[in-house]
Formats: C-alpha cells, structure tokens, sequence
C-alpha cells in the first residue's frame, strides 16, 4: 500500500492589514471595479468589440481565418458547370470514410456544356463522421471541393448532416453571394513518367552504357 506523502506545510506570518481582512477585501473591489468599467466602455464601442471579455453572439462575429475549415461545398466554374469529375480521389483521401461519391454523364442536353467530361451523379458526405481534417480538399487535383467558411453545423436530426450534392453546390451559392469563397487552389502537379530511349542503351551521365551488359 501507498504511502501517503506528507505535504510540508509553510507556516507564514500574516500582516495586521492581512489579520483583520477588510483591505484584502478591498483589495479585491478594487479589480472587480477596475473589470466592470472597462466591461462597461468597452460594450459601448461601435461595431465588434475591439478586446471584449464576451462576444455578444450572433450579432458579434469573430473574422474568420482564410484557411478555416468549416462546411463543405462543390464550386461551380464561371459557366455555371460543375467542377467535380466524381474521380473519387477525395473519397479515397479521407480517413473518416464519409464521403460517397457515384461518377456519372452530364445530364441530357448539356453534354455540349460539359464537352464529354463527366460529373459527379450523387456525392455525399456524413458529416457525422467528419473530422474536419481538410484531406479531401488537398486531394481534389479539380479544385473542386472545398471546407468553406459556415461554421454553424448543428441540426436537431441526423438526416441533414448528411450532405448531398444539392446541399453541397447550395453551400457554395452561399459562400459566393457573402463574397466568403476560398481562393482557388492551384492545380497540383503530376510528374510526368520518364521516358526512356527505344532501341538504345540508356548511358549515364558518365558516359557508360547501363543494362543488363556485364562489364568486362
Ligand atoms: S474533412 Fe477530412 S474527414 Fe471530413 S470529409 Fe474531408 S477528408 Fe473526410
Ligand atoms: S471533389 Fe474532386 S476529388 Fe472528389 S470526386 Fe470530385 S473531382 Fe474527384
């Protein structure tokens, strides 16, 4: 059985002031006066308080980070055309496994619009599930998906936090009529694959040939 430790107490004497406790307590009603007046200023600033101790929300919003994370959506181009080719890489990226992607044909009558490529028929994400992480964003080589800017996700049933794609392109309306969009991200770049010389022996910097020729 454990030993209980025995703390070693410090035994200090007190003041008379400290003794008869009334300026300790006006000590103490001196900073509680001195936190209500600058409380007091400060909600009479104009505008999002400037250091206030609380942020009256929703009416006092904090400015958000431009890389925030917060509710996704699907960007559209400057046509109107969906961005997302339903290529499953960010289904793929995202170590929650909530996001369903099913790739499709553009809809009749505007496989003109979409020039042959293909969009995604039904793209869901559990964002019960989702653990805010970003990987799906880093994934799409599209610049298609993005965690915008809403950071207000909370519902009263399960079935809307499963995000179709309605839900999805609806966020990204959203994000562009409050002018919150995300700058576009760049396309990431893919090496191409080497190509090596037909019919020739590859020759090293060097200068000597490489294969499977046995130096003499
Ligand atoms: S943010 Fe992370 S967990 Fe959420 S959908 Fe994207 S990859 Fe999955
Ligand atoms: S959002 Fe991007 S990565 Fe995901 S399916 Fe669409 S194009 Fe592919």
């Amino acid at each position: 059985m454990l030993k209980p430790i025995k703390k070693p107490v410090v035994k200090r004497e007190y003041t008379f002031l400290e003794r008869i406790y009334l300026w300790e307590i006006v000590k103490g009603l001196k900073l509680t006066w001195k936190h209500f007046t600058f409380n007091v200023r400060a909600s009479f600033r104009p505008g999002p308080h400037t250091v206030p101790t609380c942020w009256q929300y929703p009416e006092d919003r904090r400015p958000i980070a431009p890389i925030f994370r917060g509710a996704h959506y699907l960007a559209l181009d400057e046509k109107g055309r969906e961005l997302c080719i339903g290529c499953g890489m960010c289904a793929r990226a995202c170590p929650a496994h909530c996001i369903k992607v099913k790739r499709g044909k553009p809809p009749e009558g505007q496989e003109e619009k979409y020039a042959g490529k293909t969009i995604c028929e039904s793209f869901e994400i559990d964002m019960l599930r989702c653990i805010v992480c970003g990987f799906c964003e880093e994934a799409c080589a599209k610049g298609a998906l993005y965690l915008g800017p809403d950071y207000e996700l909370a519902e009263y049933e399960k079935g809307p936090c499963i995000y179709d794609k309605e839900r999805l392109l609806a966020n990204f309306r959203k994000a562009r009529a409050e002018g919150k969009l995300k700058p576009k991200r760049k396309p990431v770049p893919v090496a191409a694959p080497e190509k090596k010389p037909v019919g020739k022996k590859a020759v090293s910097p060097e200068g000597k040939a490489s294969g499977s020729q046995k130096e003499k």
